[in-house]
């Protein structure tokens, strides 16, 4: 028994060092971008396939979640019929093999977001956690009472809630950065906001309602030079546009597995590594441990100290493959062609009778958010969807942006690398037939 007791735990550290900070082969993760064939892109995805009330599946919601390649969907199906194992603490050949996986997952999202080592990428269940990590580790770690955290005035609720949960322990007070009619960020006061208390900037890097490319660049300098931190949320981001964490200096970046083609469940926190070893950890249990006694836990190295309990094992192994299958296509020859369509979309609704367009930033990717004077956007959504177009209507979780627009809602188109122009023009084709049924 104790000779078991001893080897167990040290099977595991092994297999843990293994993979943190291995030397990788540069061509063994590495993928080189194919042509953009939209025909061919679209035959990947089983869903589009579909038909919605007899009418082929127009889907434009992708802001709130994309649809998964077929090398997503077999990369789950592939790891349950064989390589089922809990990772990390088994010696046995199924647990190595999905460790592997697990952990060439992280190396392959270090890749995509050019993180400087493994150890800075924490696998969380999305967005909304990785902003929650933060939050409570900052509040173990770093919040006085008074403290303050700027965020923006287009930000989701999940930047905004986890800052105001703390009340009742200590009182961090937000400061927002006003945003003007287009939707654009007025950055003039925004050096001036940053004072002693300030203790984080935390801003979305493209908004989810608007469609904002924000100047994250400018903010983060300007932040540094008062040596204030800055998260980024970047769920709008990290499908459309390269995200290059060393090259934006940003200090700790969030994403979603679901947004950029992956399961749900699974996401990222990005931290650079001096900031994740002086934080403490936010949820305790196994695996982020190094000793434990009835007195007190030593925490386990980075990035295992973030990731308390069994991790989502097959939904962070098919994130990895996403990122492949968006690596395969290019970043930039998505954002080409999403620019592309989001300009023929914009220009095609100007046609519609009625129409107003809410973000009309200079800077804007993939969101077309927009009201009628006298059509609710549920009675918009609900009419296109017997057309079988998939939007989105409602506050988006941006209830405060709403409110900046003295709106309830607004109806939101979001495109994927599979959007067609012919899809647009069904979506504008609907649009007209709703103002002729309301008009
Ligand atoms: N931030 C933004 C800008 C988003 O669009 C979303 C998802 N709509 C989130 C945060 C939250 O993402 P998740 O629900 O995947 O955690």
């Amino acid at each position: 028994m104790p000779a078991a007791a001893h080897f167990y735990p040290q099977g595991a550290e092994l297999q843990r060092k293994n993979y943190i900070g291995r030397k990788v082969n540069k061509t063994e993760l590495h993928i080189e971008p194919k042509a953009f064939d939209l025909e061919k892109i679209r035959r990947d995805f089983p869903i589009l396939g579909l038909q919605v009330h007899g009418k082929p599946l127009c889907y434009l919601d992708n802001a709130a979640t994309t649809q998964k390649p077929q090398a997503v969907i077999d990369s789950l199906v592939q790891y349950y019929s064989s390589m089922n194992a809990n990772i990390h603490r088994g010696v046995h050949h199924l647990s190595e093999v999905s460790t592997k996986a697990f952990e060439d997952a992280r190396i392959k999202v270090k890749s995509f977001i050019n993180a400087s080592s493994e150890k800075e990428i924490i696998f969380t269940r999305g967005t909304t956690e990785s902003i929650n990590l933060v939050a409570n580790s900052f509040l173990r770690g770093r919040f006085e009472d008074g403290d303050e955290v700027i965020i923006t005035g287009m930000e989701h609720h999940s930047n905004i809630v986890p800052w105001q949960l703390f009340d009742s322990i200590k009182k961090i007070k937000l400061r927002i950065v006003p945003v003007d009619d287009n939707g654009e960020l007025i950055l003039d006061d925004f050096e001036k906001m940053i004072n002693e208390k300030t203790k984080l900037v935390s801003v979305v890097y493209v908004s989810n309602s608007l469609g904002t490319i924000n100047p994250v660049e400018k903010i983060i300098s300007a932040a540094h030079k008062h040596n204030v931190p800055v998260l980024l949320d970047a769920a709008q981001a990290i499908q459309h546009i390269p995200v290059d964490v060393r090259k934006l200096d940003c200090d700790f970046l969030a994403f979603s597995g679901h947004k950029i083609y992956g399961p749900t469940g699974i996401g990222i926190l990005y931290g650079k590594e001096k900031l994740l070893d002086e934080l403490p950890p936010f949820l305790g249990g196994g695996d982020m441990i190094s000793k434990v006694t009835f007195n007190g836990t030593t925490f386990n190295q980075l990035p295992y100290k973030f990731e308390a309990g069994t991790s989502n094992i097959a939904d962070a192994i098919a994130l990895g493959t996403a990122i492949d299958y968006v690596a395969g296509i290019g970043i930039d020859a998505i954002s080409s062609h999403e620019t592309e369509i989001l300009e023929y979309a914009s220009a095609k609704v100007a046609e519609v009778p009625g129409l107003k367009i809410i973000g009309t930033a200079k800077n804007k990717s993939s969101v077309l958010s927009f009201i009628f004077d006298n059509i609710h956007p549920h009675d918009v959504g609900t009419f296109l969807d017997f057309e079988g177009i998939a939007v989105r209507t409602g506050h988006h979780c941006t209830q405060p942006i709403m409110d900046r627009f003295c709106i309830p809602a607004t109806t939101r188109a979001s495109f994927a690398m599979y959007n067609t122009k012919e899809e647009v023009d069904i979506l504008v084709r609907g649009l007209k037939k709703i103002t002729e049924v309301f008009n």
